[in-house]
C-alpha cells in the first residue's frame, strides 16, 4: 500500500455563522488536482457532495453546515481526482479540532474494550434508520396507521418505518449483552409487533451514536431490537466511544423483518 497523497485535513466551524472551513494540504502529486469535498450528518452514511464543480485549491467554505443535534458530529472526506485516477481520504470529524492525543485516548478504550468483547461480546449487524427521505404512501397521515400489506415487498418497502427503504446500509458493530427482562405477552391483534416485548441492555463499541428507531440485528439468531434509549461514554464530552442502548426485541412478525438479511458479515 503506498502512503495516501491527501496529508491532512482541517475542519474550522463556525457555529454563529453555520459556516465550517474545510482546508487540506496534499502531496506535490496531487497539487492542481480536482478535489471534491463531501458531509455526513454523522459520519455513518448520507455523504452529500458540496461541490458540483471542483475545487482546485485547498480550501472549500462549507455554508450548509448545522448542528441540529448535538449527538450527531458531522464528517467530511475528501476525493481527489487527478491524471485519470481517484485518491479518498480519511474520514474527518470535528472532533478532530480536539487534539491528537485526545483521539489516541480514545483509541486506547476502544482498543480495550474490544478486546474484553471479543471475549463474551456478539459481533451485530447495526442499521441506523433513515432520517430523511420519501415519506411511505401506505401511512394513513390523519391516524398515523401503517398498512403494511400495501407497503411489504414493493420497492420503496418502508419495514414499517414510515420512510422509503427504511434503512441505511448495515455496520458491523461488537455489542455486549447484559441484561434483561421479559414483560408479559400483550397481543395486539393488528400485528405490529409487541408480543412478547422483550428489553434487553447492551453495551456497543461503536464511534458513533445510537438513534432511538436504529435497528440491532444479531446475526447468529436474525433477533432483530430496535434502539429505545441510549447512553454514550464520550471522551472530552466529545469523541463517542461506547454506549449503552436499551434494546426492545422485535417480534418475529414484525415488519423490520422483511428487510433482507446480510448472509455473512463483512
Ligand atoms: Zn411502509
Amino acid at each position: 500500500m503506498e502512503a495516501s497523497p491527501l496529508i491532512r485535513i482541517s475542519v474550522w466551524p463556525s457555529h454563529g455563522e453555520g459556516t465550517a472551513l474545510v482546508s487540506w494540504e496534499v502531496d506535490n502529486a496531487l497539487l492542481g488536482g480536482d478535489f471534491y469535498v463531501y458531509r455526513s450528518p454523522d459520519g455513518i452514511g448520507e455523504w452529500l457532495l458540496l461541490n458540483d464543480e471542483p475545487v482546485n485549491g485547498s480550501y472549500l467554505l462549507d455554508t450548509g453546515f448545522r448542528m441540529r443535534d448535538r449527538s450527531r458530529i458531522p464528517h467530511w472526506r475528501l476525493l481527489c481526482e487527478k491524471s485519470g485516477r481517484s485518491h479518498d481520504s480519511a474520514v474527518v470529524g470535528l472532533f478532530e479540532t480536539v487534539s491528537r492525543k485526545d483521539c489516541g485516548v480514545a483509541n486506547v478504550i476502544r482498543h480495550t474494550e474490544l478486546v474484553r468483547m471479543k471475549g463474551n461480546g456478539l459481533r451485530a449487524l447495526y442499521y441506523p434508520a433513515r432520517t430523511g427521505g420519501l415519506p411511505c404512501p401506505y401511512v394513513d397521515t390523519e391516524t398515523g396507521a401503517h398498512y403494511a400489506s400495501g407497503c411489504a415487498g414493493t420497492a420503496g418497502d418502508c419495514y414499517g418505518t414510515g420512510l422509503a427503504g427504511g434503512y441505511r446500509a448495515p455496520m458491523v458493530v461488537w455489542l455486549e449483552l447484559y441484561g434483561g427482562s421479559m414483560q408479559g405477552g400483550t397481543n395486539d391483534e393488528d400485528g405490529v409487533g409487541q408480543t412478547d416485548r422483550r428489553n434487553q441492555k447492551a453495551r456497543i463499541l461503536a464511534a458513533f451514536i445510537p438513534q432511538k428507531g436504529d435497528m440491532v440485528v444479531l446475526h447468529a439468531t436474525d433477533d432483530r431490537f430496535f434502539v429505545d434509549k441510549s447512553e454514550t461514554s464520550k471522551l472530552r464530552g466529545i469523541i463517542p466511544v461506547v454506549s449503552d442502548v436499551d434494546l426492545v426485541l422485535l417480534a418475529r412478525n414484525h415488519d423490520a423483518y422483511r428487510l433482507p438479511r446480510e448472509e455473512t458479515l463483512p
